[in-house]
């Protein structure tokens, strides 16, 4: 598995599953060691999920040790501030029970508290109880606004990104800011099945569409999260390092942004 190196120097795994609307219990335990046990290093969960437990019971059922797997979770919007982030961190320690917490993300750009929530991760890093803290679904102003007060940088930005939503801006900022852009949504919630180009290079290149994409985003050097429960989609979804898409590919792929969500927009959300 190819990892990222974090500006704090943690190696993260490119890839990774994320587990949104997996269900709390047998389903996301099961999805979450089946994946690990198949090659994934990197578990993407979040208290909005309410699947934490299970998260970490797969994450100690599987054969992996511990020491080898990336885990991330997030501080929900009802969450955030000073005290109820250290709060709700706690809580998804107890929840994901392994020991300690990779990456602690704020999920959302919460007006007039995100700032707050910050410091919270701040300490939280600087007393040694998570190994990397960033951000989700912060758009540049947001960074612009959050950066000039920080003592610790976010190392991670994580954003809704596919072929349709390709925010060339925001990645070029946060790259030249040492802040590693990750993908959620990579596979645009399975609307990605439909786009002709991504028809046309799955059979040049022998690979299905979700690993023409995927592998798009993590030769641009981007994290991905595609979600699956199913086995076969969880294998094939990792099978995306051996191959390689030209540059003119590349940039095709690229130029089929539309500034299409579908997902929420951070700035109407919060
Ligand atoms: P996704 O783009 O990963 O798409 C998942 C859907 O695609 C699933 O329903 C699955 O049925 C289908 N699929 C997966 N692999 C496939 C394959 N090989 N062939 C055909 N269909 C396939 O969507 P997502 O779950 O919204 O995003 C991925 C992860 O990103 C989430 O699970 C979550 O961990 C994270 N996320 C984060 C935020 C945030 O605000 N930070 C928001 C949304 C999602």
């Amino acid at each position: 598995m190819m990892n990222v190196t974090l500006a704090n120097g943690i190696q993260m795994p490119v890839l990774g599953l994320g587990v949104w609307k997996t269900t709390e219990g047998a389903e996301v335990e099961e999805a979450v060691s089946f994946a690990l046990n198949n090659g994934y290093r990197h578990i993407d969960t979040a208290t909005l999920y309410r699947n934490e437990v299970g998260v970490g019971a797969g994450v100690r059922n599987s054969s992996i040790p511990r020491s080898d797997i990336f885990v991330t979770t997030k501080v929900w919007n009802d969450d955030q501030g000073y005290g109820n982030t250290l709060r709700a961190f706690d809580q998804s320690q107890r929840n994901l029970d392994i020991d300690y917490i990779d990456l602690y993300l704020v999920h959302w750009p919460v007006k007039g508290k995100y700032k707050e929530s910050w410091r919270a991760l701040e300490r939280l890093y600087t007393e040694g109880r998570v190994k990397a803290i960033g951000v989700s679904n912060f758009l540049q102003h947001h960074l612009d606004d959050l950066l000039p007060s920080v003592e610790i940088r976010p190392m991670v930005n994580q954003l809704e990104h596919h072929p349709y939503l390709v925010q060339s801006s925001l990645q070029q900022y946060c790259k030249a800011q040492g802040i590693q852009f990750e993908a959620w949504s990579p596979l645009m919630q399975g609307g990605i099945f439909s786009i002709p180009l991504l028809e046309t290079l799955s059979a040049k290149y022998g690979k299905s569409i979700a690993q023409i994409v995927l592998r798009w985003n993590v030769q641009n050097g981007i994290a991905t999260i595609p979600k699956s429960v199913t086995p076969e989609r969880i294998i094939e979804n990792s099978q995306i390092f051996d191959f390689e898409l030209d540059a003119a590919d590349m940039q095709a792929i690229d130029q089929l942004d539309k500034g299409q969500r579908v997902g929420p927009d951070p700035d109407v959300f919060c």
